[in-house]
């Protein structure tokens, strides 16, 4: 065989697998980046997995995170950034959470195809759309009109839904809806805010940053046991933006 031939005999497969791939992404030249993404998140999850106990994220959360396009829930001008792995800024000085903390949190919450989940703190919507991809249905609350409109409009486009947004102070939960199997708060609150308590269904999962404003925060993990006593974890240090209202 004349070593062209062989050559190409050896790369037909490779040559091939890439076509194959780059057809896959043809519709979304992001891909490669958000796959690039996920595997980051893989590699800080099994460098935390002391603080956090788990060394490996669960499967349909990695899918999830390998599927929610995140370039199409920031600005226009943040899009080329959309696949770090770090906070970005969304408007109203409030920011889209670091990749593989959305990923720890869903992780942590344990969110499975039955569940009816609540978030506090919808920003862009971003993490609505990955507890999407895994919930039964999702409730998302935002305190900053624009946002919450915002957000509202892009998951419609988007064709999540599941999420039902609205505006409204999230230190009261959303009571119609619940109780709850999971609920996630997104910004930082002072202490765990008792209506949130109350509407966590026993044997329900809550997983919320607390601390003060700029100070050291930890990002805990409340259980509700069946009895509906609490058991609560803290998980790691955090930085998010505050929990406003509550009043
Ligand atoms: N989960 C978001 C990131 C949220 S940043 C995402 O995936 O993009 C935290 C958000 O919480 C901000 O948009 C902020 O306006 C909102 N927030 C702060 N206090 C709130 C409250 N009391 N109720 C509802 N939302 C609140």
């Amino acid at each position: 065989m004349k070593p062209v031939a062989l050559l190409t005999r050896i790369l037909a497969p490779a040559i091939a697998l890439a076509l194959a791939s780059a057809g896959l992404h043809a519709d979304d030249p992001f891909a490669p980046l958000r796959d690039a993404m996920v595997r980051e998140i893989a590699d800080m999850s099994s460098v935390t997995r002391d603080e956090t106990g788990r060394a490996e994220f669960a499967a349909p959360v990695m899918a999830a995170m390998a599927r929610v396009p995140r370039h199409r829930f920031v600005p226009p001008d943040e899009e080329s950034y959309a696949y770090e792995n770090r906070p970005l800024p969304i408007g109203y000085g409030q920011t889209i959470s670091q990749p593989y903390i959305v990923a720890l949190m869903t992780d942590l919450a344990q969110v499975g195809p039955g569940d009816v989940v609540l978030e506090i703190g919808t920003g862009s919507g971003y993490q609505a759309a990955i507890l999407a991809e895994l919930a039964q249905a999702v409730y998302t609350m935002e305190i900053i009109e624009p946002l919450a409109v915002q957000a509202g409009e892009r998951l419609g486009r988007l064709g999540y839904a599941k999420v039902q947004a609205r505006l409204g102070d999230g230190y009261h939960g959303w009571p119609e809806h619940g109780p709850y199997d999971a609920i996630l708060v997104t910004a930082a609150a002072s202490h765990v805010p008792p209506p949130l308590i109350a509407q966590l269904k026993a044997g329900g999962r809550m997983v919320i940053p607390v601390g003060a404003p700029f100070m050291i925060q930890y990002l805990l993990l409340i259980e509700k046991a069946g009895d509906g006593s609490l058991s609560t974890r803290q998980v790691l240090p955090v930085r998010f933006v505050p929990l406003v209202g509550g009043g």
